[in-house]
């Protein structure tokens, strides 16, 4: 069988709509590009936000960032991290 699927096949995969007729909603991931390690590989139940390297830059709007990659860091979004992101292995807490 081949890996072609018709337009009409296509069209009822990718309805947004669930087995129950329920609107499928997607969640936003946590881009990778700003974070030290992976988000998710620190311990249970912390996030970035609770973690000493979480930091801001201020520039026209307010940027969250990760402290430990300040060298990469940009003006711009395309470093930036999300406060709710599930806490890496680098996560440290504030003492
Ligand atoms: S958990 Fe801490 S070290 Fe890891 S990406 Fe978030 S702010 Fe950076």
């Amino acid at each position: 069988m081949s890996n072609i699927v018709p337009n009409a096949a296509k069209k009822l995969q990718f309805s947004g709509r669930d087995l129950f007729g329920e609107e499928i909603v997607e969640r936003r991931k946590p881009k990778e590009n700003g974070y030290a390690a992976p988000p998710g590989t620190g311990p249970a139940r912390e996030t970035c936000k609770s973690c000493k390297h979480y930091a801001h830059r201020v520039r026209a709007k307010k940027y969250r960032k990760c402290g430990l990659m300040k060298a990469h860091w940009t003006g711009g979004p395309g470093t930036d991290i999300l406060a709710r992101s599930p806490a890496c292995r680098c996560w440290e807490e504030y003492k």
